[in-house]
């Protein structure tokens, strides 16, 4: 990386947190400006005060002295001790919201960006490294001794200029100063720039180690796992994996840890012999009369002081540069652009529901794959029709129902909403007339009521009618806590556990809740016993009404409620029509599926 590289990404890192955490950085100053200075007043005053008494000086400057010693620190104190709190819980509040970016960062990408095995490998070793330090940790850090040790250098400089103008000082003891201020500030880039490089191999070398590492920590520590990893026996063979990572990242850790002793060495040794030098040369200065008797201590400890502030000020520098290559991965996770066309077109409202949607010879291949899932799909359907789609595991029903509901835009092809391109249509608009129940749905540690209705703060008697008409209302009557019955018990231990069915009704509801104009179920019944099965067909005209219901079963009999039937095979559409109409087609998958299931349900009722 080039230095004008490293400027700019640790300028772009202020900018952002100058941006985000104001109040944070404020503080920072303010504690580091004040906690840099406060130590040069006794320095300066009690200098002052031995040459007063030396001088036999009135009493009343010695205590006017003394009174600006002791109040000046009293007042550095009294104000360090109010923001300095404050200061610790700025820190907290910018790791909290750093969480919480992740979070949003991940709802404002495209889906196709979260599912794509790059991105969530970044997302993972940004997160690891900033919890080494690294990213805002450092920036911060940055920000912080920077200001502490120019504060220091300055004040140091100020009090040591006397010295280097004072004519009585001999040119060689002015030189040895500035020749000790440059090699202590050689030893100390070289140090740090190797204790960095060891730093950063130990962090590329165990990226995928800690991933898999932390995978393998919530995997045993997980309620949701923990019934396979018993049933199946894979507890052992777990922690035997857990363990054989945890020893191998414990011998990177030693390794890096001699790396680090290996590096830091030279600038200990150079540290003590820079002291005892300075030491050294200002006692000379004194014995030769050069410098007051009061001098001696506050110019040895702003010579001290200024070694020290130099020596971290660049370490610091170091420690920035060194964490520009990590702030640059940093910021290209947050920058990752939702390249999701989003267009502006409002969703016509429409009381006489003639919508259609048309696929025009649309194919798609998912990011990162070689295949299509979905080959030169044309199909049409009109709004207000009950469209049901078959086909074998893989065939591709469920991509169908991720491009229509813009998960994923088609690699070739359109699909209209009534002739228009739905790239064109207000994202959020388009989304919201969908009400989708995927196979993989999630339910959440909330309430009941939030869970059906996808928010804080729901209506109660809608959210206990779309119970109802999901065929969860026996159970909810029979819940103490009603609506409010936490699901799961991670947070309330009054939180029932649910049945995979019972799981399966509530997200009917929730889709039913949303009451959006299209409602499209992946395999509503899967989980679902016959009788409830029975109930959600026989019941599905009046649970989607008007709305236009799509519907992916495996289970054919659920078909015969249907307008249309399509039917997908390895990617394509290969027959659609009505239920009569396919099973007709002696030739068609259809029927061959059709008897295929005819037959298992015979050969397991005789
Ligand atoms: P169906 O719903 O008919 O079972 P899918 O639409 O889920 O089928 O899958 C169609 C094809 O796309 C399959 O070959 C499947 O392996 C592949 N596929 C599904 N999801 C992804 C994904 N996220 N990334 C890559 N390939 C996928």
């Amino acid at each position: 990386m080039r230095v004008s590289e490293h400027i700019s990404i640790n300028l772009k890192g202020f900018r952002w947190l100058w941006q985000k955490e104001r109040r944070a950085v404020l503080l920072i100053v303010g504690c580091s400006l004040l906690g840099a200075t406060k130590s040069y007043i006794p320095l300066y005053f009690s200098a002052k005060i031995i040459d007063s008494l030396v001088l036999r000086a009135p009493v009343n400057t010695l205590v006017r002295y003394v009174l600006l010693t002791v109040g000046l620190a009293f007042l550095f104190d009294a104000v360090l001790r109010f923001l300095e709190p404050r200061k610790g819980a700025a820190f907290n509040r910018i790791f909290q919201n750093e969480r919480w970016s992740y979070g949003e960062k991940a709802m404002q990408m495209a889906y196709a960006s979260i599912e794509d095995t790059e991105v969530s490998v970044l997302r993972e070793r940004i997160r690891m490294e900033s919890q080494t330090g690294y990213n805002l940790f450092y920036l911060l850090h940055t920000v912080d001794t920077t200001i502490y040790t120019v504060a220091q250098i300055i004040c140091s400089l100020m009090m040591t200029l006397p010295f280097f103008a004072a004519p009585a000082v001999q040119l060689w003891h002015k030189l040895l100063f500035v020749g000790m201020l440059l090699i202590s500030v050689a030893v100390e880039s070289i140090c740090e720039v190797r204790f960095t490089r060891v730093s950063n191999e130990f962090m590329d070398e165990c990226v995928m180690e800690n991933i898999r590492f932390e995978k393998y920590g919530t995997y045993i520590a997980d309620y949701g796992t923990g019934k396979d990893i018993r049933l199946y026996g894979i507890a052992e063979s777990l922690l035997r994996d857990w363990e054989k990572g945890s020893a191998v990242l414990h011998e990177k850790a030693k390794k890096r840890s001699r790396g680090w002793l290996k590096a830091d060495t030279p600038r200990l040794i150079m540290d003590d012999a820079v002291k005892f030098a300075a030491n050294a040369v200002l006692i000379a200065a004194a014995i030769s009369g050069a410098v007051s008797v009061g001098s001696i201590s506050k110019y040895v400890s702003a010579v001290v002081k200024l070694l020290w502030a130099v020596t971290y000020l660049s370490r610091t520098v170091m420690l920035a540069a060194a964490n520009s290559q990590y702030l640059k991965r940093y910021f290209s996770y947050f920058d990752i652009p939702n390249n999701m066309y989003k267009g502006s077109l409002t969703v016509e409202k429409r009381d006489d529901t003639e919508y259609y949607v048309e696929f025009r010879d649309v194919s798609f291949r998912y990011p990162g794959s070689e295949s299509y899932a979905l080959r030169h799909i044309n199909f049409k359907f009109k709004i207000g029709e009950k469209l049901a789609i078959v086909g074998k595991n893989g065939s591709g029903k469920t991509t169908f129902i991720k491009l229509l509901c813009r998960l994923y835009d088609p690699t070739e092809g359109e699909i209209l909403l009534n002739g228009v391109n739905i790239q064109k249509y207000d994202y959020d608009e388009y989304m919201s007339i969908f009400s989708i129940v995927f196979q993989d749905f999630s339910l959440f540690a909330f309430s009941l009521g939030q869970n059906v209705a996808a928010a804080k703060s729901y209506d109660p008697q809608r959210a206990e009618r779309c119970l109802q008409m999901a065929g969860l209302g026996e159970r909810l009557r029979s819940l103490p806590q009603g609506l409010d019955t936490c699901l799961h018990k991670h947070y309330d231990k009054e939180g029932v556990e649910i049945s995979g069915g019972e799981a399966q009704k509530i997200a009917l509801a929730r889709a039913l809740y949303k009451d959006a104009p299209f409602i499209i179920l992946d395999e509503p019944t899967a989980a679902l016993d016959p009788v409830a099965e029975y109930e959600v067909y026989s019941g599905f005209d009046a649970l989607a009404g008007e709305k236009t219901a799509v519907y992916i079963s495996h289970r054919l009999a659920s078909c015969r409620f249907c307008d249309t039937v399509a039917v997908f095979d390895m990617g394509e559409i290969v027959q659609s029509g009505t239920h009569r109409e396919l099973l007709a087609d002696t030739g068609g998958v259809y029927h061959a599926l059709w008897h295929a299931q005819a037959q298992y349900y015979t050969e397991k009722n005789g």
